[in-house]
């Protein structure tokens, strides 16, 4: 019995790596401090708006939250200038990516298209619900290949995935092609877009598929309060959909998995127009001294519309790796992104990113 039990594509599941904390690297090193740069959270910590608002929610937290988040999605609609009813609310956007494969994809029958070096938690998702991932290949320099994903997809295909600003790379699709993509997909395949990273690309309009998800009716955006917003520990995200797909998606999902606090930080932090332009500045700012500072000491660096860069070392990313750890630095070495080359790390504050800097100036000229 026991494990014979369980369903063939868990047996041979592999789970999620999560970049190592920052508590698990001080031990490890006995380091009194660490920067980590390593998972793209942002450099400026949690809005003082979203503290005040936590603290103020704690007393409530006996009480179930309100299901669906009607406060949330009314505030994040008029934010975006989307109608609240094409919003889903969601425990992160992963819990978005989840609830559309549930909602839409027939085990054994449908497949997902994703280009490779992807974010892996489509592939996860799909396997973990028995659908087919196919996965196509990058162009040169890493270039999305949107012309193929429609090639790649056939009547069966129930989702296709692209991320812009993508992760790992910080590439970014314009929202024209994107359009086109939407077009000429099969019947009955949508077009899901994640926008994790969207609110560090410049200019969003060129970029972001947000507007169009109100006129198209085979598109989904997903959005997140992890990265731009800072509230990556309290799990918040949002998919904005067409509303036959939004009404379906609210009826299947579990109940309350939107946090009492977690709407009341995401409330907070959509009215803090401070939080978000310092994280804005603080951002453009390091990526482009990460943008110069890497390639004059022998990095290759590839364009980035995200708060990270992806960059390939002159000796082995993993040794590269190794070296900023033990000087304190975490980063994320692409590997487990099928790019054992390369390396991708955030944008810190000012001094943190000036700190990995030094180090890795040490380690390929000390
Ligand atoms: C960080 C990230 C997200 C955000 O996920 P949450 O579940 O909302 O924290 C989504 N997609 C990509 C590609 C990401 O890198």
């Amino acid at each position: 019995m026991s494990s014979q039990r369980v369903r063939p594509e868990i047996l041979d599941f592999t789970p999620y790596v999560p970049g190592l904390s920052v508590e698990e690297i001080k031990a490890k090193y006995g380091l009194p401090n660490v920067i980590k740069l390593a998972s793209n959270e942002n450099p400026l910590g949690v809005s003082p708006l979203a503290q005040e608002a936590m603290v103020r929610a704690a007393g409530q937290a006996f009480r179930y939250p309100q299901n669906h988040s009607p406060r949330l999605t009314a505030a994040i609609g008029k934010a975006m200038g989307v109608p609240a009813g094409l919003i889903v609310a969601g425990n992160g956007s992963d819990e978005i990516i989840d609830l559309l494969f549930r909602v839409l994809a027939r085990p054994g029958k449908d497949n997902v298209v994703c280009y490779e070096h992807c974010f892996s938690m489509y592939g996860l998702t799909s396997r973990l619900c028995g659908v087919e991932y196919r996965e196509v290949p990058r162009g040169e320099g890493y270039r999305l290949p949107l012309e193929f994903l429609a090639e790649a997809a056939n009547e069966n295909t129930v989702m296709v995935f692209v991320t812009t600003p993508d992760n790992p790379t910080g590439l970014a699709a314009r929202a024209e092609e994107l359009m086109v993509l939407s077009g000429v997909l099969p019947k009955g395949a949508i077009l899901v877009v994640d926008e994790a990273y969207m609110d560090f690309s410049w200019p969003p309009e060129e970029y972001s598929m947000l507007s169009a998800v109100q006129e198209l009716d085979n598109v989904v955006v997903l959005r997140t309060f992890s990265k731009a917003y800072g509230l990556a520990g309290l799990r918040l995200g949002y998919g904005v959909m067409p509303q036959w797909l939004a009404d379906h998606v609210r009826r299947a999902r579990p109940p309350f998995t939107v946090n009492l606090m977690a709407e009341e930080a995401g409330l907070a932090v959509l009215e803090d127009d401070n939080f978000y332009s310092a994280t804005l500045e603080v951002v453009f700012k390091g990526r482009e001294r990460l943008l110069k500072r890497l390639p004059e000491l022998g990095c290759e660096v590839w364009s980035s519309q995200a708060n990270f860069v992806m960059f390939r070392p002159p000796y082995p990313a993993d040794q590269v790796c190794e070296e900023l750890l033990r000087r304190g630095v975490i980063v994320r070495h692409l590997k487990s992104f099928g790019l054992p080359d390369n390396i991708r790390v955030n944008v810190g504050t000012g001094p943190e990113t000036e700190a990995f800097l030094k180090a890795l100036e040490e380690i390929l000229h000390g």
